[in-house]
C-alpha cells in the first residue's frame, strides 16, 4: 500500500487527536440525558477544551478535534477558538448517534444536518470524519466516499499507517472475500490509544488507572512507531471531559515532551497528514477490485440469537 512522504526531517507524523463529544456523548452513546452526565459533558467543553487548547499552544502542537455538530452548537465559542488557533475541525456526528442503529436515509441526514452546523458556525466543509463509535453501518464508507471525505478515522486494519480500508463480503462455512478498497484513506484509531477505557468511569468500564500505567502504554507505542515504521502514523482520542481533568493534563504534557525529546516528530491535523499520502500499485489493485459485499445468513445449526 501507498506511503506517506512527511515533510522534509520528518520521521513519525503524531496527531494528538481530540473527541470533543461534550454532552451529546450520554446523549447518542448512553441514553444518559440525566444533569450528572450533562455536567460531565459541560466540563469537556467548558474545563477541559481550554486546558488543552493553552497546552498545544505551548508546545505548537497542531491536531484535530473531531466534533458533533451538537457539540459545536452547544457550545460554539470554545470550538471557534480551536480553529482559530490552526486546529483541523472534523466530522464526529451530530449527536454522537450509532451508525449500526439507524438506516442508510438517517445517517445520511444526520451527516447533513452537521455540515450544515460547521458552514453556518464556521464556515468550513470538514474534510475528515471520525465515526462516533468508531463503528460502521454497511452504508458509512459509501456515505464518506459520497459526501467527499478526504479521510476516516474510526478503523483498525492498521495501526501506525495511513492505509485504504477495504470492503469485505462476509461469509460462514467459506472465507470472506476481499472487496474494493475506499477512495476514503484511513487513519486508524486504537483503543489503547484511547483515554476513555482506561481513564474514564462509566461504572462498566476498568476506568480511573494511574497515570504512570498509560504513560508507559502510550510512550511504548509512540517508541515502537518511531523505532519500526518508516514514516510512521500515531494517532490519539482523548476526550476533553477525561484527558481536561488536572492529573491526565499533566500526564499528557508530560507525554508531549517525551515525543518532542525525539528528532523529526510533526504533530499535525490528520487532514494534513492525510495529504502527504502517495498512492502506489497496490493501492490501485486495491481500488479496482470487483465490488462484492454483504453479510451472508448465519449457519442455522450455530447458536448466536
Ligand atoms: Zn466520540
Amino acid at each position: 500500500m501507498g506511503k506517506l512522504n512527511l515533510p522534509q526531517g520528518k520521521k513519525i507524523a503524531v496527531n494528538l487527536g481530540i473527541d470533543v463529544d461534550a454532552q451529546s456523548l450520554w446523549l447518542g452513546g448512553y441514553n444518559r440525558p440525566s444533569p450528572s452526565f450533562m455536567s460531565r459533558g459541560e466540563f469537556g467543553a467548558v474545563v477541559g477544551m481550554p486546558r488543552i487548547l493553552d497546552l498545544f499552544k505551548k508546545y505548537g502542537v497542531k491536531s484535530t478535534f473531531f466534533t458533533p455538530a451538537h457539540t459545536l452548537e452547544t457550545f460554539p465559542d470554545i470550538i471557534k477558538r480551536a480553529l482559530s488557533e490552526g486546529h483541523e475541525i472534523a466530522h464526529h456526528g451530530y449527536y454522537h448517534e450509532n451508525p449500526t442503529l439507524i438506516n442508510r436515509e438517517t445517517e445520511k441526514r444526520l451527516q447533513d444536518l452537521s455540515f450544515k452546523a460547521y458552514k453556518n458556525i464556521l464556515g468550513i466543509r470538514p474534510t475528515g470524519y471520525r465515526s462516533p463509535y468508531w463503528d460502521y453501518s454497511e452504508n458509512t464508507l459509501d456515505l464518506l466516499e459520497e459526501q467527499g471525505f478526504i479521510y476516516d478515522s474510526s478503523l483498525m486494519a492498521r495501526d501506525f499507517e495511513i492505509y485504504r480500508p477495504q470492503r469485505w463480503q462476509i461469509r460462514w462455512e467459506k472465507p470472506n472475500i476481499a472487496g474494493p478498497g475506499s477512495k476514503v484513506l484511513e487513519a486508524p484509531v486504537s483503543w489503547f490509544l484511547d483515554d476513555f477505557p482506561p481513564m474514564a468511569y462509566t461504572g462498566q468500564q476498568t476506568g480511573l488507572q494511574d497515570t504512570d500505567v498509560i504513560y508507559r502504554r502510550w510512550s511504548d507505542e509512540f517508541l515502537y512507531c518511531y523505532n519500526h515504521v518508516s514514516n510512521g502514523f500515531y494517532g490519539t482520542a482523548m476526550h476533553p471531559q477525561v484527558i481536561g481533568q488536572g492529573h491526565l493534563m499533566m500526564f499528557l504534557e508530560r507525554l508531549i515532551q517525551f515525543m518532542l525529546s525525539h528528532d523529526g516528530v510533526w504533530f499535525a491535523s490528520c487532514e494534513d497528514i492525510c495529504k502527504c499520502y502517495v498512492n502506489d500499485a497496490e493501492d490501485e489493485r486495491l481500488l479496482a477490485l470487483p465490488d462484492v459485499r454483504g453479510v451472508e445468513a448465519m449457519p442455522k445449526d450455530y447458536g448466536w440469537k
